[in-house]
């Protein structure tokens, strides 16, 4: 199989790929900044994908092309932390990292093509890493789980492309699965499928682009999981994760003021994937709606990592008739959730993008989003 607006494989490599792997996007319902404080997630794949056409090459060399990032060559022998820059960063990083976790893995050809928007805060970089991970597993018979390789494409995010990211993104992008979320433990990496039925319950979960990220995100994302993981320490605690709803007002004085809000948010966020699991699970998914809207005042309030459009695409959403709405994804821009009527989602999409233009902002651009499957081989 050929993906239409991908150049030929044979065309930019002189010979057929051995195979194809897909892997996606995702948007998190709920649990934000909670996995690297090793708590609860609770994520969809989106059916947008990162493709990848692969064949394996014996001279270690690894030759990259993207719709999306032009070509790059690198040899494998040459990788190291920061030794490729830009786009193609993140395939190598994933070919380094299963090197360093031992794997004897050597060069590829890698012909990529992606319709999950990147910078959207939809993750389009664990995407990317996922698709090399799956082919280069297949590739070189490594045998990896999935849980695996999400871990040695999170390795690569962390120590080559240089971004501290925690394990949602690209365990949302190995492990979901079609039609449920995924509610994820980050300390083991335990995991349950909640089955989400949203046409089912007459609904649909609309993503909306804000189209704005800040350059600031990522020095402030590094800056809150160090403020965290400094909580935990002044607590005596391995993670934030241990602390519970009924710790917290004996917890919070004993903190300095800065970073009490950043634990109520983390401790009341693991909470509310719990509250949200116990909906799904009862089939009452319009109650999720509160449960997201509340997520977001505390990503608002609390850890500060909201933003003008996306804190204006919640309010309006919810005021058009949203059971509710949040930002998903690391913040300062990237992506709104809102959980609303299917008959009402075209009405709630206008009348945000309507407030956009009102300011002066660029206008949203709006998905549907489905639960859809997670990393495979597609040819
Ligand atoms: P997000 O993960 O939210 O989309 P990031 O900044 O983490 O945002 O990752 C976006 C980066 O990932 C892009 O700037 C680009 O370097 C890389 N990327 C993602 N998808 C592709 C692709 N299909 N081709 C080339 N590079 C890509
Ligand atoms: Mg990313």
């Amino acid at each position: 199989m050929n993906t239409l607006s991908q150049p030929s494989f044979t065309r930019l490599y002189g010979h057929a790929p051995e195979g194809e792997w897909a892997a996606p996007g995702r948007v998190n319902l709920i649990g934000e900044h909670t996995d690297y404080n090793l708590g609860f997630v609770l994520p969809i794949a989106l059916p947008q994908t990162v493709r990848a056409q692969a064949r394996r090459r014996d001279d270690g060399l690894l030759r990259l092309h993207s719709t999306k990032g032009g070509s790059a060559e690198v040899a494998v022998a040459d990788l190291a932390p920061g030794s490729v820059t830009g786009w193609a960063g993140y395939p190598a990083a994933v070919v380094w990292a299963l090197r360093e976790a031992g794997h004897d893995v050597g060069g590829a050809e890698l012909s990529l093509d992606s319709d999950v928007p990147t910078g959207a805060g939809l993750s389009s970089s664990a995407a990317l890493e996922c698709a090399v991970a799956i082919a280069y597993n297949d590739l070189y018979g490594l045998g990896l789980s999935a849980p695996e390789l999400a871990l040695v494409a999170q390795r690569a995010e962390n120590a080559y492309v240089g971004v501290p990211c925690g394990i949602m993104d690209q365990m949302a992008s190995m492990c979901c699965r079609a039609g449920a979320a995924l509610h994820l433990d980050s300390r083991d990496l335990t995991m349950r499928q909640v089955p989400v039925d949203l046409a089912g319950a007459g609904l649909a979960l609309l993503v909306l682009d804000t189209r704005v990220k800040h350059d600031l995100g990522d020095g402030a994302y590094a800056g809150l999981r160090a403020g965290c993981e400094r909580a935990a320490r002044l607590l005596g605690l391995p993670a934030l994760r241990e602390l519970g709803p009924a710790d917290l007002a004996s917890a919070l004085p004993r903190l300095p003021e800065e970073l009490r809000p950043l634990v109520r948010h983390v401790v009341t966020e693991n909470e509310r994937v719990t509250e949200a699991v116990a909906h799904l699970a009862a089939g009452a998914l319009a109650a999720l709606g509160p449960v997201l809207t509340a997520g977001h005042a505390s990503l608002r309030d609390d850890y500060r990592v909201s933003c003008p459009e996306t804190d204006l695409a919640v309010d309006t959403a919810v005021a058009a008739g949203a059971h509710g709405a949040r930002m998903t994804g690391g913040g300062f821009g990237g992506s709104v959730i809102a959980l609303v009527d299917a008959e009402a989602a075209e009405a709630v999409a206008a009348d945000v993008t309507a407030a956009f233009l009102a300011k002066g902002f660029t206008a949203p651009r709006t998905l549907t989003a489905t639960p859809a499957e997670g990393a495979r081989r597609i040819a």
